[in-house]
């Protein structure tokens, strides 16, 4: 027994000794009132539907960019917001994020900043792969930044963070990891040759692609919506095998809000994501709205995140069936059988 229903407990019911557990008295006529005891044991299901396919949380919220850029795209430009602020208010010296090649309006470079207008300007989302974490070490090593919030998807967040388990000496340098929700990194080769043949459109046509309850490729002449089971044969080989849909190790994780389009789902992870958020909405740059005034936006990443998740664990069985190779982290999943798909 861990003894987490004891330390939970408002009110001592519970005791824990010589491995047993002993009721110092009988609440069971309050526990409509009170289940911490069952939700917090590790052996019931409580709270792990809600958390299991998002990671821990602190808080789960609705954030709007107070000034909103124009021409900003879909999402509530909460990132973009926050790391102006951070960096006008000297609370970190940089950033590390993905910016649009100017002239290339679907081609992404990842950039150092430290100016708050390039983080305007170059914000609009891709979905296709950034190479963003090595930029990372020349943040540290070539300009020389100490106290650097990094922006990334989730496999992005998770090189990070294993940098820090390495304690690798770049890694001293992190201030904040912002990470975004990703479904899916796209491959341009794949998915232009796809949208030329199906769509006649030509990679030089697309303006931007955006992503609703479906893809959604803007051109001058519209725009053609594509759903995601249909898109999916265009992903990166490794997103087919990655379980991680709301980047569950950051700080603060921010995604789309489906169906409300101009803002963000934000989620709180830790004491240090708390605080950097935190001074972002008391310098009024951004506005929040508890989540629980749209629910069906929780219940739409809850559903992505869920099947991103078992999508991956059937495609790891599937390759383990055909003896393809895995990949070494999600070997444990397959062998110990965390979850039949
Ligand atoms: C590949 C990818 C897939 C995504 N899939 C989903 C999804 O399925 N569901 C969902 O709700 N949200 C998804 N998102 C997140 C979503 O599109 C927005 O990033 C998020 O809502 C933040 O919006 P914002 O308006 O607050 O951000 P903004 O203030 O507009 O800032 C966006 C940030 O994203 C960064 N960025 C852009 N493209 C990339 C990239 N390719 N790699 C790394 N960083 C990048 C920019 O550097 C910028 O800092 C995805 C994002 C990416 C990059």
């Amino acid at each position: 027994m861990c003894g987490a229903c004891e330390a939970a407990c408002p009110v001592h019911a519970i005791k824990i000794e010589e491995g047993k557990l002993q009721s110092v008295y009988d609440c069971a006529q309050y526990l409509d009132h009170c289940s911490i005891c069952y939700d917090v044991c590790p052996h019931t299901e409580a709270l792990l539907v809600e958390t299991s396919n998002m990671g821990c949380y602190r808080e789960v919220l609705l954030g709007q960019a107070v000034e909103r850029r124009v021409g900003a795209g879909c999402g509530g430009g909460v990132v973009a917001a926050l790391l102006t602020h951070a960096l006008e208010a000297d609370i970190i010296d940089s950033a590390v994020f993905s910016g649009t090649k100017l002239k290339v309006p679907l081609e992404l470079e990842p950039l150092v900043s430290s100016a708050s207008d390039d983080l305007l300007s170059a914000t609009e989302i891709q979905f296709f792969p950034s190479a963003v974490a090595k930029t990372f070490r020349s943040a540290v090593l070539e300009h020389r930044k100490q106290r650097i919030a990094f922006v990334g998807v989730p496999c992005h967040v998770l090189a990070l963070r294993k940098l820090e388990a390495w304690q690798h000496r770049l890694a001293e340098n992190l201030k904040i990891v912002i990470g975004l929700f990703c479904l899916w990194t796209f491959s341009s080769s794949r998915l232009f040759e796809y949208l030329a043949k199906k769509f006649n459109i030509k990679a030089s046509e697309i303006q931007r692609i955006s992503l609703g309850n479906e893809y959604n490729i803007h051109t001058r002449k519209g725009i053609t919506h594509i759903p995601l089971q249909e898109i999916k044969p265009n992903i990166l080989n490794r997103c087919r095998s990655c379980i991680d849909f709301s980047s569950e190790l950051a700080d603060i994780s921010i995604g789309g809000a489906h169906p409300l389009t101009d803002w963000s789902t934000v989620i709180i992870r830790t004491r240090r994501g708390e605080d950097f958020f935190n001074n972002a909405v008391k310098h009024k740059v951004i506005k929040t709205k508890e989540i629980e005034e749209a629910p069906e936006v929780l219940s739409q990443i809850i559903g992505m995140a869920t099947s991103k998740r078992e999508a991956a664990l059937k495609e790891v069985k599937k390759r383990k069936r055909l003896r393809r190779p895995i990949p070494p982290a999600m070997e444990s999943f397959v062998d110990g059988g965390v979850a039949e798909v």
